[in-house]
């Protein structure tokens, strides 16, 4: 059995659906508290297999994490629980550095007792692998190299600095305890559900209600875009054969200007379901940038291509082309999210979370 943390999250739940499409996949527990980021909905495909199972939980407790570990026995811990959102850790910092400092401290903590009385043998198998993102490496100049894993952190939003503390953690129990741990690093995702108050989905989803498209600043920010699946590919081949201690940089090399994706967006969506009259370029508004945008991000994906033979399936063409066809094809998802429909049935089936 492996745990997912954040299994209900917008990558969490991408993850535990591509897992359980090998039919001998290993049986998951899913941890998650169900934050306003958690959606059981992504998982109701799997709700009924026997492979999966389901707790809500905070990473942040300490009896629940070590009753847990202690009644299921993982193998692996796959840590994608966080507090994720930068715009939101600009305004509330305090609840980012509670799971992904605090949480992810206790469930180290919790982790290396469990691993410390494993048998010998389960001692070498164990991993802890922690999904952290490119941006703990802070912003990079038009002519910078991309970020290797040497790169020095310098993170510059609450967001990222939550995550670089996190991954520094993380590096002290192995270094430390021995705790076999292993860290990726990824730039920004994209793909089927993903809550629409990232700049993808929130393009798309305001585009099909005729909304504006807002743009942060000039919309020259640049970021390194992996479509949702190919960054599931590359930790599963971290956790199969990566080196414990080790970091590993997941990247797709393609690095766009916002306001390319946008555009991209708005002629895919001109293309597939097009408006009564004009593009939707046209719904593009240009708005005040967020204090500290980073400039540019782009991941050096090498090493992992080089030791663990990965590579991204996906352009960014054939990525943005799914992606919009899944919104599409999804539009309840989106609708349920934004009525608040899903949130009320969050509240009858978990209660206050
Ligand atoms: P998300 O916000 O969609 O999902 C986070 C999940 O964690 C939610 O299901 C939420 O309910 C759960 N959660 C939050 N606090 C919790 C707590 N205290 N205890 C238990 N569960 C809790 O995030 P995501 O985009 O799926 O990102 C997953 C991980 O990948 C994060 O660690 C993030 O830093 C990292 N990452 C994300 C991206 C990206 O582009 N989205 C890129 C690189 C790395």
């Amino acid at each position: 059995m492996i745990f997912v943390t954040g299994g209900a999250g917008f990558i969490g739940s991408n993850f535990i659906l591509d897992w359980l499409r090998a039919p001998n996949a290993e049986p998951i527990l899913n941890i998650d508290k169900l934050t306003y980021a958690g959606n059981p909905y992504n998982l109701s495909s799997v709700a009924d297999d026997p492979r999966y199972a389901f707790v809500q939980a905070d990473i942040c407790d300490e009896l629940a994490m070590s009753t847990l570990l202690s009644r299921y026995r993982p193998r692996a811990i796959l840590h994608f629980a966080a507090e994720s959102h930068v715009d939101r850790s600009i305004h509330s910092p305090d609840e980012f550095i509670r799971t992904n400092v605090n949480g992810t401290f206790n469930l180290l903590n919790k982790s290396l007792s469990y691993w410390q009385a494993l048998p010998q043998q389960d001692q070498a198998d164990f991993r802890f692998l922690h999904v952290s993102t490119d941006e703990v490496y802070g912003s990079l100049e038009p002519d910078d190299p991309p970020f290797s894993e040497t790169t020095p952190y310098a993170p510059n939003s609450p967001y990222s600095a939550s995550k670089a503390a996190s991954d520094h953690l993380v590096r002290a129990y192995h270094h430390t305890y021995g705790l076999p741990t292993l860290t990726t690093n990824c730039s920004n995702n994209y793909g089927p559900y993903h809550f629409p108050e990232k700049l993808i989905p929130l393009v798309i989803s305001n585009a099909l209600a005729g909304n504006p498209l807002p743009i942060y600043g000039d919309g020259q920010q640049i970021r390194d875009w992996l479509y949702v699946s190919d960054h599931c590919a590359a930790i599963r081949a971290v956790l199969a054969r990566g080196q414990a201690g080790q970091t590993y940089n997941i990247g797709g090399w393609n690095e766009q200007a916002n306001l390319h994706v946008v555009h991209t967006l708005c002629d895919t969506l001109d293309e597939l379901q097009p408006r009564a009259q004009g593009s939707y370029r046209e719904l593009i508004t240009f708005v005040k940038d967020r204090p500290g945008h980073d400039r540019r991000y782009a991941i050096d994906a090498r090493k992992l291509e080089r030791e663990l033979g990965w590579k991204p399936a996906e352009s960014f063409e054939s990525g943005i082309r799914k992606t919009v066809q899944w919104y599409l094809a999804n539009g309840d998802w989106v609708a349920q999210i934004r009525s608040g429909a899903y949130l009320n049935w969050l509240q009858q089936q978990y209660g206050d979370h």
